[in-house]
């Protein structure tokens, strides 16, 4: 282990945005130190999106084996053994993070593990040493958040740290929070055979989604009985014998055996030396410009702990941002809006751009087209429901082409598989008659894109108005 030293880079926090950085600006030749107090690949790798598809992954195969004489199979579910499902889980996570650190030493990237402390403007102090860089890059990332007065034992009241780690299945469980992160687990575990309640103060599930799309998933979970409570606020929480009573706002109580606590994830900002050391924040968010350049010159901050989509690839695409500028490239802005959203629920939820309720907000004419996946032979095949529902700029002359696709807003099994080719039809500008000349591949998932951009150019093939 390196003892203190001079570097092109310090890095602080060593999770997808620090990493990404790390790896990019080696590319450059930059001599990087990377300073990490837990495991390298952060939240991400260790708590967050790799195990909980580990665990979404399990629950599609028991859904699978279950509903399996759907297809004529003939095979009988015995049940879920959690400690062989964390043991899969976790073999995934080591091989990746096993990799991870291959490919950083393979870069010549100087790895610090310990607590780091922002110093001075160009240097982070660790295990007693000081490490100073001509840049530093702030990546400490985010950790759960709860409510006021609402105290998570770890045990009954949990976060998904806890909820990754549970070597069992609840027989019930309450989710406070319909977000990503809640509707995930709200899938997991109702295929794990829990009963399983989404309490969501917006009126909606995935409040930041389209809500044509929040409808659809809604009705799917209607069919798979899981329960949600909308437009309803949490007010308190009580032990039971057996688990929980949780009160909401409109006085209805609901009983369980624990209450997983999914109401966001806040910066890791405090005691770190930020503000002493002339960083801007913004409630514990590091302020940053459009290319995360903070209030100091000489530090940069990226990934969760500034206030974009608390997504992995964002903060790759923000580290490498960063890397990149400091490498003297001319970088551009990142289009947060189009950034790829996927919500990994049975049924998946996926999308890229703006909603209608944006685009209205926003005052822009819109076309848009819905296109069932009941329409869709793999999907009918896969036997999946959902939608596909591509919203573009109105034709700018009556009878005239819709001009630039402004959102791409799918629902069903697999479709986050598809949002990779609606990111390129957003971000490259394209116009729906630009897709419509394209050919999909029959039978397969993506037609309806394909199927979805050919109706809104005036030439539907297998849709009805
Ligand atoms: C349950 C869950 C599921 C998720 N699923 C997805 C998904 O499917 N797809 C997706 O894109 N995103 C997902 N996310 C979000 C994703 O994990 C984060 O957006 C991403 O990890 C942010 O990266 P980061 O580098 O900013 O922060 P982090 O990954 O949190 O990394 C910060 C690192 O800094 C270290 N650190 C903090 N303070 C110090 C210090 N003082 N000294 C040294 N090191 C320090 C931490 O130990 C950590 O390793 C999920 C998150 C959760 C919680």
């Amino acid at each position: 282990m390196a003892e203190g030293g001079h570097y092109d880079i310090v890095i602080l926090g060593g999770g997808s945005g620090g990493y990404a950085c790390a790896l990019r600006a080696a590319e450059f030749g930059k001599r990087v130190a990377l300073i990490e107090k837990d495991k390298v690949g952060g939240t991400c790798l260790h708590r967050g999106c790799i195990p909980t598809k580990a665990l979404l992954h399990a629950a599609e195969v028991a859904d699978s084996s279950r509903e399996s004489e759907k297809f004529g199979v003939r095979t009988s579910f015995e049940g879920i053994e959690m400690p062989a499902v964390l043991s899969y889980q976790q073999g995934v996570v080591e091989r990746l993070w096993k990799g991870l650190q291959s490919t950083l030493a393979s870069r010549k990237i100087d790895m610090i593990y310990g607590d780091g402390k922002l110093a001075s403007p160009t240097s982070v102090a660790v295990n007693g040493a000081t490490y100073t860089g001509d840049h530093v890059v702030l990546a400490t990332g985010s950790a759960p958040r709860s409510l006021p007065g609402l105290t998570v034992d770890g045990v009954r009241v949990i976060t998904s740290d806890d909820a990754l780690r549970l070597d069992r299945v609840p027989s019930s469980a309450i989710i406070l929070g319909g977000g990503v992160i809640g509707v995930e687990f709200a899938s997991v575990w109702r295929s794990f055979g829990a009963e399983v309640t989404i309490v969501e103060m917006a009126p909606q599930l995935l409040p930041l989604e389209e809500e044509a799309s929040a409808k659809v998933l809604q009705r799917a979970f209607r069919r798979r009985g899981i329960g949600f409570e909308l437009g309803t606020p949490f007010q308190s929480v009580s032990y039971t014998d057996s688990g929980v009573q949780v009160t909401l706002g409109n006085g209805k109580q609901l009983a369980a055996e624990l209450l997983l606590v999914a109401v966001g994830r806040g910066p890791v900002s405090a005691d770190l030396g930020y503000e002493e050391n002339g960083v801007t924040m913004t409630r514990g968010w590091v302020d940053v410009d459009q290319l995360c350049r903070t209030s100091v010159p000489t530090i940069s901050a990226v990934g969760d702990l500034i206030n974009t989509p608390q997504l992995a690839h964002v903060g790759f695409a923000e580290g490498i941002g960063v890397a990149e500028r400091l490498g003297g490239l001319d970088v551009r802005p990142i289009d947060y809006d189009g950034v790829p959203r996927i919500t990994y629920s049975d049924p998946e939820v996926a999308s890229v751009g703006i909603s209608s309720a944006q685009a209205a907000a926003r005052g822009i004419n819109v076309v848009e087209v819905n296109y069932p996946l009941g329409g869709n032979g793999k999907s009918v095949i896969l036997q999946t429901q959902g939608q596909a529902k591509v919203i573009a700029e109105a034709p700018a002359t009556p009878g005239g082409q819709p001009g630039r696709v402004l959102g791409i807003h799918l629902v069903g099994a697999r479709v986050g598989e598809l949002i990779a080719e609606a990111q390129l039809i957003y971000n490259w500008d394209a116009e729906p008659d630009d897709v419509a000349a394209l050919i999909h591949p029959h039978p397969t998932q993506s037609e309806i894109i394909g199927e979805a951009h050919l109706a809104l150019a005036g030439k539907p093939l297998h849709f009805h108005a």
